[in-house]
This record gives structure tokens, C-alpha cells and sequence, in this order.
């Protein structure tokens, strides 16, 4: 099984954290999100143990909530003791009525309107990390007016390629994210934000990628940015106190990706940081992580019910489940791999290939193509979709006016609802 957190009992049954997913969806219905809480907070501690080790207690793990947002998640992190990186109101909003201390709040995205300049100032939001000029003046006009000192961050493109898909590569020069070290553009905001009176620069951010897998790309992003701040330092008398290497370690989707020990490479991150810090002659600032994926990912399964098995003589194999592109739209998206099973029929060979299909009326709404299941497949059995504990809840949509399903917690052999399934009156709601 791809995390340890899966197992099969005797009668082929699968059970995700030690429970029978069979009675969970009969508890809770289907499509289901399953996520573990245990597997959560486990995912946390790493983190926060290998930052602490590695930076001598100078590290900070930001949560990217982006990842898996509701406010349970913002509970959970609060009592780990991370930080958190949110991307929008509607994630601040979510955060602070989870009573989310505000302070421990980085607020990203290259989109901040003024609205949403003057609500995160409202909501406290501890540090802005800043995307373009344009907001860069924006915040400084609204801390003005407020008369506050508003700490920022800027975040840089080191112009890296971190070898994963185009979607999610973040860190090269064309991008729209962020400033480029190599155009100048980095150096001209620099300056500007050194200017600015009610803005305090606490340091620089990078993130070059997500589902990144070869460690060497973070140790790059390290070279880069300490080149980036010692000419910074020459040049503007600034010593920055703060370096965010950002997130996207990979996770196991399939048993051909590779397991990242989190502790392994935020050790190395973290010596590297200290050899190169020192030979450089600059003050070690304080580093942070911003994992999404590789705190959640695994943490989470889906549960469906099927609908029909298709057999097209000479084609395809398609099984129609419950839910499909509205809850999951990673294949859609980018092609992305999962791993699915007959979850009631683990002991039978799958010796029939299928395509798992949404409900939606698109073609392109798949879950995964070229699934192994077993040929007595029918309308009533459960398929489980592992590690969608990642972007799968936080993308869902209503398409097809298709209610979202609802989040369940798994923790210490219970369960527990966190985001209740939508209803056909939550659909028209908003309707007038
Ligand atoms: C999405 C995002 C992250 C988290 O990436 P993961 O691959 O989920 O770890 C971190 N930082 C920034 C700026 C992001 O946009």
C-alpha cells in the first residue's frame, strides 16, 4: 500500500487508519472524503521537529491551507504549533473563525485588490508576502491610512525547474508570480520597498514548484536567494532576517513515486543553509517551509459508489461512479495519477482494466484511466481513491449543480463530520 496508513483485512476490505471504509460510507453516504487526523498532526510534528533541528529552533513550517481549507484544519494546525499561509478572504475569513491567531497568518497571492488589502489589515494578518509592485504601493497606501506598520515579505523567482507539471511550476522567470531576480525586477522592488514607511521588509520567498521530488531543487533556491541577499546587503546596506524557501515537497499518489523523508531533506536543506550562510559571511536568518500537499496528501481517501460498469467490445472498460471532476479534478487538470480499488474486493484479481468517469457531462471527467479492478465490478460496490487528502476538497466545485460531499475526520479509531455534505437547498441558495 502507498501509505502506511492503508491496510487490507482478511475478506478484502480496505481500512484507512485502522477503519473499515465499508461502514464509513455507510455511516456517511457517498462520494466521502476521508482524512486523518492522526496521519495530519503526524505530518505536522515531522515537519516542526526536522525545521526546529535543522535551523537550531530558528525554522518556521507555514501550512499552505490552500492545500485543505476548512476550519477544523486551522484548529488542528493551531494546536501543532505551525504557522499558516492563506491565499484569499476566504481563507483568511475561514481562519479566523476557527479563532486562528491572526498574527501566525502569511498572506500570499498575486490577486490582493484593495478590498483585500484593507480586510486582511483589519483581520490583523501577521506578514503580506508581496507579488507585484502594484500591491506593494497598494499595502503601503492602506497601512498609511490605518497607520500601521505592516510586515512584508517579497517574493522572488529564482528562475528554477523544478521538473513537475507546468501548472504548478511557480519558480521560473516566466511566471506570473512573483519578481525575477535575473530581469532586475527583484532588485528595482527591493529598493522601492525599502522605501516605504509603514511597510517593514522582514526578508525574501521563493517557491519554485509543487510535487517536487529531487531535493537539489531547494538547495538551489538556496543558492540563489543567499546570492540574492548578500548583493542586496552590498548594495543597500539591508541584511534580510528571513528566507522562505516555500513548499512542494512530493508525495506517493502511485507505487512508483518515491517516499521523501521530510526530516532526511530538511536536514540537508538546513546544512546547506549554515555552510552557505557562513561562507558567505551573512547572518543565518530565520527559514521557513511552506508544505500543503506533503502535510495532507496522504492524510486523506475518497469513497465512491458505482453506478454501471460499460464494456465496449474492442474499446473501453468504463466504471461510472458517484461523484467525479467536481470533487476531484486533478486527472481533468493535469493528468495526475492516482492510485483506485474496488474497496470491498481487494482479495479478487483485478485482471479488468477500466476507466473510472465522473458523473459530470464532460468526456474529460475521469479519475484515472487504466485501473486494474476486478471483473465482477457492479453498480452498488464501493471504489476508494487513495491520497486525496490534497487540493481535491479545497478544488471541488459545483458543476452540474453536484452537491460537494463532506469532509470526515478518522481520529483515534473515531470519526467525526468537519465540513457536513452540501445539500440540494445549499445549491439553490444563493439563487434569486
Ligand atoms: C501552493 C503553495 C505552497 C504549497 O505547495 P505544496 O506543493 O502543496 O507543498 C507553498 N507556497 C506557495 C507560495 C504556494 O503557492
Amino acid at each position: 500500500m502507498i501509505c502506511e496508513n492503508l491496510s487490507v483485512r482478511e475478506d478484502g476490505q480496505l481500512l484507512f487508519a485502522g477503519q473499515d471504509t465499508a461502514a464509513l460510507a455507510a455511516a456517511y453516504g457517498t462520494p466521502l472524503y476521508l482524512m486523518d487526523e492522526d496521519r495530519i498532526r503526524e505530518r505536522c510534528r515531522t515537519y516542526r521537529e526536522a525545521v526546529e533541528t535543522a535551523f537550531d529552533g530558528r525554522g518556521r513550517v507555514l501550512y499552505a491551507s490552500k492545500a485543505a481549507c476548512f476550519k477544523r484544519m486551522y484548529g488542528i494546525m493551531q494546536e501543532e504549533g505551525l504557522y499558516v499561509d492563506v491565499v484569499s478572504p476566504g481563507e483568511i475569513a475561514t481562519a479566523r473563525s476557527a479563532g486562528f491567531p491572526m498574527e501566525r497568518v502569511y498572506y500570499h497571492s498575486s490577486h490582493k485588490s484593495d478590498e483585500d488589502i484593507a480586510y486582511a489589515m483589519e483581520a490583523g494578518v501577521g506578514c503580506f508576502i508581496v507579488d507585484n509592485t502594484e500591491e506593494l504601493l497598494a499595502a503601503e497606501c492602506e497601512a498609511a491610512r490605518r497607520g500601521i506598520t505592516q510586515a512584508i515579505v517579497l517574493r522572488l523567482t529564482p528562475g528554477i525547474d523544478p521538473h513537475t507539471y507546468e501548472a504548478v511550476a511557480t519558480g521560473k522567470v516566466d511566471s506570473k508570480f512573483g519578481f525575477a531576480i535575473e530581469t532586475g525586477a527583484a532588485e528595482a522592488v527591493t529598493r522601492l520597498a525599502l522605501e516605504q514607511p509603514h511597510l517593514k521588509l522582514e526578508g525574501f520567498h521563493c517557491h519554485v514548484g509543487s510535487q517536487v521530488f529531487d531535493s537539489d531543487v531547494f538547495l538551489q533556491s538556496v543558492d540563489c536567494m543567499l546570492a540574492y541577499m548578500v548583493h542586496v546587503r552590498d548594495t543597500y546596506g539591508y541584511t534580510a532576517a528571513f528566507l522562505d524557501l516555500g513548499g512542494g515537497y512530493g508525495v506517493r499518489y502511485v507505487e512508483s513515486d518515491p517516499t521523501i523523508d521530510i526530516a532526511e531533506n530538511i536536514a540537508q536543506v538546513g546544512a546547506y543553509v549554515k555552510a552557505q550562510a557562513a561562507a558567505l559571511g551573512y547572518p543565518m536568518p530565520e527559514v521557513a517551509f511552506e508544505p500543503g500537499r506533503s502535510i495532507v496528501a496522504d492524510a486523506g481517501l475518497t469513497l465512491y459508489t458505482v453506478s454501471s460498469l460499460k464494456q465496449i467490445e474492442g474499446y473501453k472498460n468504463y466504471v461510472a461512479i458517484d461523484g467525479g471532476m467536481t470533487d476531484n479534478p486533478r486527472f481533468a487538470l493535469y493528468g495526475a495519477p492516482y492510485t483506485v480499488v474496488a474497496a470491498s474486493k481487494l482479495n479478487e484479481p483485478a485482471t479488468l482494466t477500466c476507466s473510472v468517469v465522473g458523473r459530470c457531462c464532460e468526456s474529460g471527467d475521469i479519475i484515472q484511466e487504466n485501473v486494474p479492478m476486478p471483473p465482477s465490478i457492479a453498480r452498488g460496490d464501493l471504489v476508494a481513491v487513495m491520497t486525496t487528502g490534497a487540493y481535491n476538497y479545497s478544488m471541488a466545485s459545483n458543476y452540474n449543480r453536484v452537491p460537494r460531499p463532506p469532509v470526515v475526520m478518522l481520529r483515534g479509531g473515531e470519526s467525526y463530520v468537519a465540513v457536513r455534505r452540501e445539500t440540494l437547498a445549499d445549491i439553490v441558495a444563493l439563487d434569486n
